[in-house]
């Protein structure tokens, strides 16, 4: 062997390399004997190279001993495979290497599934051994794809002077909605940091000290019970800027996210279509419409206000609404299928549902009686159905059947393939109102933070109608996922403090929470605002992954455990009392 290898990774070789003596390294993604032959598939993180072994190549008994997931050094040519035995769906699938030099690095012992199958593994194992998940084509992909789309966003904002700000990890505990992580403090005993939420204060306070222009790929741990598609720590890409309208604000993220998405995915977006809270509500039943598809929800109380249908009469009778959806092909659901749809929409809070079947053979419903022709006529003109579809009726108050429909909605999406992963639908909701009905404690509270400003010409209404507030407050929406909220900031102290007393803080409250912030607000703030948009969900919608462990490297499972780490543990005691912490176990009250 004369020629001085070449270094090349997995993924790499094509047949214009044929002829070059190459070097690679990389873990065994499979072996096969085969007629006499030893073939290795060599996986790195950027493709799979076949090795082919002679028998009567000295480091062929060593190839017989090699096992899933050893870790090895090769040397070898790079010549054709025999013809007829190409693989059209492997990169490097015109090319073979035959050994010249085996060197095996470490060995691994057997694996507890199949990294070199992408089948369904049990997601607790995947979790526990996440180092070997990680080796996984799919989940290498994703956090690849993570990083590309972050470098993106730093790229675009460093263009437009933008200055990354690290804030800190320890601060002031000044709960809102959710819990504080609290981090006990050794040198100040009986105190506690908190760990950020999202450094809101913190970067208003960058505006305040005339950075003018701060982003941050922020981490944030809020300790709030676990759903789906929540973790306790997250990312978000966190950014403020000062002189600004809502409208610079809303302009410079969506130029982020369409520069991630040209730049990383090769798609270039339109123009984020707008919606106000209302209209959302109105046309969708939700404050962060699925856009990928229509079927919008349809008013059509106007149609049974003289009806004799009780259940319509009723709702109506008392403020409520009579909502109607169209569900594309619908009419040929059985009997039964509706009932398992009026089903799912009692799931959803709904009373019950009136389905109207458009046949082709004729018009059939739940509520056939009580529906003459010039009524389904209208009903069937309101929704735009067709000969072949159904419409489904909601009745109830009219938040609750907006909200009903609206998941019925999506729903019906689903059923007709109308929620494509690949696609993908962005838009604005803007307008929203100032607060909401907190469904624990039964009291306003403000429905992003406590520092949004109203919309201009609204401060009145914190007097004498608070709910009718809305805020300079705007979400972005991608195929009905919220990935983030910003709003135009108070940056005038007296404002600030008359929100904080709408709220029902004292004094001395404000002073104890907020003091450091009230007094900042105090040396000339400029009017300023941002916005924050979470980086897991993005990535999230970008992979086509339909949960966020998919795009984390290292994630807590549904219960917020790090099963590979064991974390959360128990610590020694003499830990705990350096810390001057006692740890007391759970009563039955407070495990409740
Ligand atoms: N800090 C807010 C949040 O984390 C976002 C913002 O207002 O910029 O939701």
């Amino acid at each position: 062997m004369t020629a001085t290898p070449e270094r090349f990774s997995c993924g790499a070789l094509r047949a214009d390399a044929i002829g070059r003596t190459a070097e690679l390294f990389g873990w065994i993604n499979r072996r096969r004997d085969h007629g006499g032959l030893i073939f290795i598939d060599l996986r790195d993180r950027e493709g799979v190279t076949q090795i082919v072994f002679n028998p009567e190549h000295p480091s062929f008994p060593m190839a017989e001993k090699l096992r899933s997931e050893d870790v090895v050094r090769v040397v070898g040519a790079v010549r054709a495979r025999p013809e007829g035995t190409e693989n059209a769906k492997l990169a490097t699938g015109a090319v073979e290497v035959g050994i010249e030099q085996l060197e095996v690095l470490n060995r691994s012992e057997v694996p507890p599934f199949q990294v070199n199958a992408e089948d369904d593994v049990d997601e607790s194992l995947r979790l526990e051994y996440r180092y070997l998940d990680l080796r996984r084509p799919r989940m290498q992909r994703n956090i690849r794809l993570r990083h590309r789309i972050v470098k993106a966003f730093r790229d675009y904002f460093d263009e437009r002077d933008f200055v990354e700000i690290e804030t800190p990890m320890f601060i002031k505990s000044t709960p809102e909605g959710a819990r504080d992580y609290l981090v006990p403090s050794r040198m100040n005993p009986g105190t506690f940091y908190a760990l950020p939420q999202s450094p809101q204060l913190l970067k208003q306070i960058c505006m305040i000290s005339g950075f003018g222009r701060y982003m941050q790929i922020a981490r944030c741990m809020r300790d709030e019970d676990l759903r789906a598609d929540r973790q306790p720590e997250f990312t978000q890409l966190d950014v403020e800027l000062s002189f600004v309208t809502q409208e610079e604000v809303m302009q410079m993220m969506e130029g982020a996210v369409a520069h991630a998405w040209r730049n990383v995915l090769g798609i270039d977006l339109s123009a984020f279509p707008r919606l106000t809270h209302a209209e959302a509500l109105r046309r969708f039943g939700s404050d962060k419409p699925d856009m990928r598809f229509g079927l919008e929800l349809v008013d059509a109380s106007a149609r049974f206000v003289t009806s004799e249908f009780v259940v319509f009469r009723g709702a109506l009778d008392a403020g409520g609404a009579v909502l109607a959806l169209r569900y594309p092909g619908g009419a040929s659901l059985s009997r039964r299928d509706f009932d398992a749809l009026t089903e799912s929409a009692k799931l959803f809070g709904a009373k019950g549902m009136v389905w109207i079947a458009l046949g082709a053979d004729g018009v059939k419903s739940s509520a056939q009686r009580f529906l003459d022709d010039a009524t389904v006529e209208a009903l069937r003109a309101d929704t735009g159905a067709e000969r072949g579809d159904a419409v489904l009726l909601f009745a109830d108050a009219r938040e609750s059947v907006s909200s009903i429909a609206g998941k019925m909605r999506l729903e019906i999406g689903e059923r007709c393939g109308l929620r494509d992963p690949a696609k993908f639908s962005f838009c604005w909701v803007t307008e929203f109102p100032y607060l909401e009905m907190d469904e624990e404690s039964g009291k306003p509270v403000p429905a992003h933070h406590p520092f949004s400003a109203p919309m201009p010409g609204q401060w009145d209404l914190i007097d004498s109608d608070p709910l009718a507030m809305r805020a300079q407050h705007y979400d972005m929406v991608l195929n009905g996922f919220e990935l983030g909220s910003g709003s135009i900031r108070i940056h005038d102290v007296e404002l600030q403090k008359r929100i904080f007393t709408m709220l029902g803080m004292s004094e001395e409250e404000i002073e104890d929470r907020f003091g450091f912030f009230v007094r900042a607000l105090r040396y000339g703030a400029p009017p300023h605002g941002g916005m924050a948009l979470g980086i897991d969900r993005i990535v999230m919608l970008a992979c086509g992954e339909e949960n966020l462990r998919q795009v984390i490297a290292f994630p807590k499972n549904q219960v917020g455990r790090d099963v590979m780490m064991d974390a959360p543990s128990p610590v020694p005691e003499r830990l705990l009392r350096d810390l001057y912490l006692r740890s007391v176990a759970p009563s039955a009250e407070s495990a409740r």
